[in-house]
């Protein structure tokens, strides 16, 4: 018997994981399931940019190992994409590095930051990937809250000054997975004086950035002055331009931070295939209408939504952006009960909040990813549940 590390032993159970393998046994005995438990995009990459893959798979260049930190025209896109549509600036070479998917690099930040004792500032909903670096650290986490009456923003005043004194990072993310929150530019000034006050590294996960909705431009931590003496941002196509099976992902921002991903990465994977490289650049650099489609295309998704959710008398807040609404579960109900209640009886799923921490229980997450028609359906099948007033 294989007898595992400690440390492997702290990492977060898949609890993802186990919730798409009880919803794919499920399709394969037959039954008509509408799966908006996770968040995957359901749209294909924008043709063009698979082109330019199969064309540039034929260059030998790229049989080859690729450069150890990424091509630099790569760095180049990104850094173009962050001038044109936050006017922030860049310098391809020392404030960029690329990724093996974004969720890598936010693995490996805790890595890079934190000894055994430090304390890690983790938003509570939050994207359970931020637990795994800082277990396999061996770090503590400490919990901040997001609460609906806030905006589900946390509120730094309530953090107890023992905690201060040992976080050495904190992650944030707006557009918000698991509630759909945004944020504003008036909440980054306030992280940013927070972080600089306790010396603290800021890791601001943007990956949905590009989803924000009622004519509202997510804003990036970057665009915040003094960001990048604080912290880097994490960035993605996965969401953006439905590319989340290409694995291309940046972190971009304070210097001696990207030096130390870039250093950490080349011992796990050496950079991405260069054809994929190419073809990333190509999707930040060609036309970007796509995107505006897709943001477009999730607000006629939540809106389609929320119209069937009155019809049957589930009242919840809005997302202001990413793909992901955050409902309330009906009274009588944890949030586990009530996604295993609608899974077994109206073939829905939905993720349980207390999967993105414990503050998320009392909530489910659905995720905008199926056409609008399927949506409605599913508000439908939980109606018949008679649950909501
Ligand atoms: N951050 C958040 C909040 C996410 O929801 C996801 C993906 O689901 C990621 C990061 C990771 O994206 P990727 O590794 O595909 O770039």
């Amino acid at each position: 018997r294989v007898e595992p590390a400690a440390r492997i032993q702290e990492l977060p159970t898949q609890f993802f994981a186990n919730l798409s393998a009880k919803a794919a046994a499920r399709v394969a005995e037959g039954y008509d399931v509408i799966n908006l438990g996770q968040g995957n995009p359901d749209q294909p990459t924008p043709q063009p940019i698979v082109d330019r893959l199969k064309a540039a798979a034929d260059n030998p260049l790229y049989h080859k190992y690729p450069p150890f930190s990424g091509y630099r025209f790569l760095k180049e896109a990104v850094a173009k994409r962050y001038e044109e549509d936050y006017g922030v600036k860049l310098d391809p070479d020392t404030e960029v590095a690329i990724l093996f998917g974004g969720k890598t690099g936010l693995v490996e930040i805790s890595q890079c930051l934190l000894n055994p004792g430090d304390v890690c500032l983790v938003p509570d909903p939050g994207y359970p990937d931020y637990w795994s670096g800082v277990a396999l650290a061996g770090a503590r986490m400490v919990f901040m809250p997001l609460a609906e009456s806030n905006g589900f923003l946390p509120d730094y005043g309530a953090l107890k000054p023992e905690d201060l004194n040992r976080a050495k990072l904190m992650f944030i993310n707006y557009p918000n997975n698991p509630t759909g929150a945004v944020a504003d530019a008036a909440f980054y000034a306030e992280t940013v004086e927070f972080a600089a006050r306790h010396g603290i590294v800021v890791a601001s996960d943007f990956a949905y950035g590009a989803i924000g909705f009622d004519g509202k431009r997510p804003v990036s931590f970057l665009e915040t002055p003094g960001a990048k003496e604080v912290g880097v941002e994490f960035y993605t196509l996965s969401k953006s331009y439905n590319m989340a099976g290409w694995r291309v992902g940046f972190a971009l921002g304070n210097a001696d931070v990207i030096r130390l991903i870039n250093l950490i990465q080349d011992h796990y994977y050496c950079s991405l295939f260069g054809a994929i490289q190419e073809a990333a650049a190509y999707a930040l650099t060609g036309p970007q209408d796509s995107v505006r489609e897709l943001s477009a295309m999730y607000e006629r998704r939540r809106d389609t939504l929320f119209r069937a959710l009155d019809r049957i008398g589930w009242k919840a807040s809005k997302p202001g952006g990413s793909f992901f609404c955050w409902l309330p579960v009906p009274a009588g109900h944890s949030s586990e009960s009530f996604a295993d209640l609608v899974f077994e009886q109206a073939d829905v799923v939905l993720a349980p909040g207390v999967g993105f921490g414990r503050s998320g229980e009392g909530y489910v997450r659905l995720g905008l990813l199926a056409d609008e028609a399927r949506l409605e359906e599913a508000a439908a099948r939980i109606g018949r549940l008679g649950l909501f007033g």
